[in-house]
C-alpha cells in the first residue's frame, strides 16, 4: 500500500517531492514523512495526518536539497503516529528508508537485533529491517548497496524500499518486491514513484522493470487525468466520467456497425477460452463484484460453468488447477497482493491467464498471459466506480464475443446485446443528467446506522457493490444480499428504521422482486428502489424511487450501479467524509 516518491537531480527536491506525495495519497494516508540530506546532514521531516499536515509542520524550514525521498503510509505494522511515520533513521543515523509492504519475519530479526543491543523507535517492520542492513554494511564493511543486497536474502514479504545514507547525496538505492515501483528518468535527473503520476509533469521516459534487462518505455498519460478538474471530489468527477470511460473501453473494439466484437486479447486465444472446462474468475472488493455478473453472463451466453473466488482465500487452499483451466483476474491496480500471488501459483500449475486490468503495464497485467485494459484512465478516488463500469464493459464484450465463437447465442440475442452495449454511454449520461432525485434521497437517510441493499440475478451484485460502496464512504454498516435470501434472516432487521435498497429494474425476476417489496414494505421497511423509467407499479410501493433508463437484463448492472454510487456519494459528502480518502481504506491494497 502506501505512496513513494524519490527525486534526485538538480531541481529543489522536496516541492517534486511533496507534489507527488500528493498524488500518491490515494494509496495511504495515515501519516507523511520526508528524508533530505544537506551538506552531509541527513534530516527527516515527519508527521501523524495527511501530507497537508506535514507541508503545514515544516513551513519556514530550510528544505533546500536535491535529494528527497517521501512516503505517504497505510500503517501495517504499529499504529498511526509521528513516531512510526517513516522514512525511519538507522541506530546510527547515517541512513534513512522508506517502505511499502510487510517484512513477515521482522519479529525474528528484531529480536537478533535487540540482543545485539539495537533499539528501535518506532513498531514497525521497516525500521527493523533498516537496522539489519545498517548491522551487515558495519560487520562486512561492504557498501550499502551490498549490505541491502545481502540483507533482503533473508527478508520475506513483500516491499519496495528507497534507502539514502548521508555521506552519499548523489544516490538514492531502490529495490522492489511484489509491491510497485516506476523510475522516471529525465536529463541529469531521477524521479521514484509507486506509480507514474507524480512523475508525468516532468518525463515520459520510465524505465521498465520487467525481467532482468531494465529497458526505457514511454508513458502514455496526461496530466489532466490526475487532477480534479473542478469537481469538488475526484470520487465525483470519475463518477461522471463514466459515460466517457465506458466509450473509451468500448471504442475500437465494438464495432456496432459491424456487429463486430474486436478484442485481440480474446481474439488471439479464443480457443482455449470457448474449449475451457471452467472459468475461475479471481479478484478481491469491487472487482470481485465485476466477476460476480461475469459469471451470470458466461454461464448464460456461452454455457461454461464459472466460479468467483476471492484471491485471498483461493491462493492459501491449495486449489485444484488443471492444465487448460482458464482464470480472469479483475483488478484495477493491477497490484493488488492477493490476486498477483493467486495466478503465480495458477499459472505455475499451468491455468491460462487473462488479465481484466485498469493500471496499464502493472504487474497482474504483465503475468497474464493475454488481457483486456478497461481504460477508465487513473482512478484516484478510493471507492471504485469508473473502473467498475469498465471491467463490466470488458467482460461483458468477452462474453458476447466467446458466446459468438463457441456458436451458443442466436444471431439475434447476439446483435441486440451489441446494439443494448453500444447504447450505454449515452444512458450512463442521462442517469446522470439530473442527481436531485438521489441527493434528496441521501439528506433524508444520511443518518440511518443500517441499509440493506437487495437484488436478484444479474443486480444481485449490483446490491452487493451498493452496498460496499456505502460501506466504504459513509461509514454506514450495509449489507447486500440475494433478494429472496433475505427471508432466511436479514428481515428479522426490519423495522421503520431500516432503509432497504432495491436493485429491482425490468427483468426476468422483476414481479419475484416486486413480492420481496411487498414483503418489507409489510414490515414497515423503508424502501428505495433503483427501477426502469416507465415502471409505474414500483412508485406506487416505494418510498422513495431513482430510475435508470430501459436496457437488456444482461447489461443492467452497467446502469443500475450508477444512482448507487451517487448515493453513497452524497450520503458520504453530507456527513463530512473524505469520500476520496475514507478512513482506514487505500486504493491499491498492496500487502495481503
Ligand atoms: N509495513 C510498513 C509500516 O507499517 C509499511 C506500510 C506501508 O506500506 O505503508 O509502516
Amino acid at each position: 500500500m502506501c505512496g513513494i516518491v524519490g527525486y534526485i537531480g538538480h531541481r529543489e527536491a522536496y516541492p517534486i517531492v511533496l507534489k507527488g506525495l500528493k498524488r500518491l495519497e490515494y494509496r495511504g494516508y495515515d501519516s507523511t514523512g520526508v528524508a533530505i540530506i544537506q551538506d552531509g546532514d541527513l534530516q527527516v521531516h515527519k508527521k501523524k495526518g495527511k501530507v497537508v499536515e506535514l507541508e503545514e509542520a515544516v513551513v519556514g524550514k530550510n528544505m533546500h536539497s536535491t535529494i528527497c525521498i517521501g512516503h505517504t503510509r497505510w500503517a501495517t505494522h504499529g499504529e498511526p503516529s509521528d513516531r512510526n511515520a517513516h522514512p525511519h533513521l538507522s541506530n546510527n543515523g547515517r541512513l534513512a528508508m522508506l517502505h511499502n509492504g510487510i517484512i513477515e519475519n521482522y519479529a525474528q530479526i528484531k529480536q537478533e537485533l535487540t540482543n545485539k543491543g539495537y533499539t528501535f523507535k518506532s513498531d514497525t517492520d521497516t525500521e527493523v529491517l533498516l537496522n539489519f542492513i545498517q548491522d551487515i554494511q558495519d560487520n562486512n564493511k561492504s557498501t550499502l548497496e551490498e549490505a541491502l543486497r545481502i540483507a533482503l536474502k533473508r527478508i520475506v514479504g513483500a516491499y519496495c524500499i528507497l534507502l539514502i545514507d548521508q555521506d552519499d547525496p548523489e544516490t538514492i538505492i531502490a529495490a522492489r518486491k511484489g509491491s510497485p515501483l516506476v523510475i522516471g528518468i529525465g536529463k541529469g535527473e531521477h524521479f521514484l514513484a509507486s506509480d507514474a503520476s507524480p512523475i508525468i509533469e516532468y518525463t515520459k521516459e520510465v524505465l521498465g522493470n520487467e525481467k532482468q534487462t531494465p529497458f526505457i518505455q514511454k508513458l502514455d498519460m496526461e496530466l489532466a487525468a490526475i487532477e480534479k478538474g473542478g469537481y469538488e471530489h475526484f470520487m465525483l468527477k470519475e463518477i461522471f466520467e463514466q459515460p466517457d470511460t465506458i466509450f473509451d473501453c468500448l471504442r475500437g473494439r465494438l464495432l456496432h456497425e459491424q456487429q463486430q466484437i474486436v478484442m485481440a486479447g480474446v481474439d488471439n486465444h479464443i480457443e482455449a477460452l470457448t474449449k475451457a472446462s471452467r472459468i475461475l474468475i479471481v479478484a478481491c472488493g469491487t472487482s470481485w463484484h465485476a466477476g460476480l455478473v461475469a459469471e451470470y453472463m458466461i454461464e448464460e451466453l456461452c454455457r461454461i460453468p464459472v466460479e468467483v473466488e476471492y484471491a485471498s482465500e483461493f491462493r492459501y487452499r491449495n486449489p485444484v488447477i488443471h492444465a487448460g483451466d482458464v482464470i480472469i483476474a479483475i483488478s484495477q491496480s493491477g497490484e493488488t497482493a492477493d490476486t498477483l500471488v493467486a495466478l503465480e501459483s495458477a499459472k505455475e500449475k499451468g491455468a491460462f491467464i487473462f488479465g481484466v486490468v485498469n493500471a496499464v503495464g502493472s504487474s497482474i497485467a504483465r503475468l497474464s498471459h493475454a488481457g483486456a485494459y478497461t481504460h477508465a484512465g487513473p482512478e484516484i478516488g478510493v471507492a471504485s466506480t469508473k473502473a467498475f463500469t469498465g471491467q463490466l464493459a470488458v467482460l461483458t464484450m468477452m462474453a458476447l464475443k466467446m458466446a459468438k465463437a463457441k456458436g451458443s447465442i442466436s444471431d439475434e440475442r447476439y446483435s441486440h446485446l451489441v446494439n443494448e452495449l453500444a447504447s450505454v454511454p449515452k444512458k450512463v449520461k442521462e442517469i446522470l443528467a439530473d442527481t436531485s432525485k438521489i441527493e434528496s434521497i441521501a439528506q433524508q437517510y444520511k443518518g440511518a446506522s443500517d441499509f440493506l441493499y437487495l437484488g436478484r440475478g444479474y443486480n444481485f451484485p449490483i446490491a452487493l457493490e451498493g452496498a460496499l460502496k456505502l460501506k466504504e464512504i459513509t461509514y454506514i454498516h450495509a449489507e447486500g444480499y440475494p433478494a429472496a435470501e433475505m427471508k432466511h434472516g436479514p428481515i428479522a432487521l426490519v423495522d421503520e428504521n431500516l432503509p432497504v435498497v432495491f436493485v429491482a429494474t425490468k427483468d426476468m425476476y422483476y414481479d419475484k422482486v416486486v413480492s420481496n417489496i411487498q414483503e418489507i414494505k409489510a414490515r414497515k421497511g423503508q424502501v428505495i428502489a433503483v427501477a426502469t423509467l416507465g415502471d409505474t407499479v414500483l412508485p406506487t410501493m416505494s418510498d422513495n424511487i431513482m430510475f435508470v433508463p430501459d436496457i437488456d437484463e444482461v447489461i443492467a448492472p452497467l446502469l443500475s450501479v450508477i444512482p448507487l454510487q451517487l448515493l453513497s456519494y452524497y450520503v458520504g459528502t453530507y456527513k463530512g467524509i473524505d469520500v476520496d480518502k475514507p478512513r482506514n481504506l487505500a486504493k491499491s491494497v498492496t500487502v495481503e
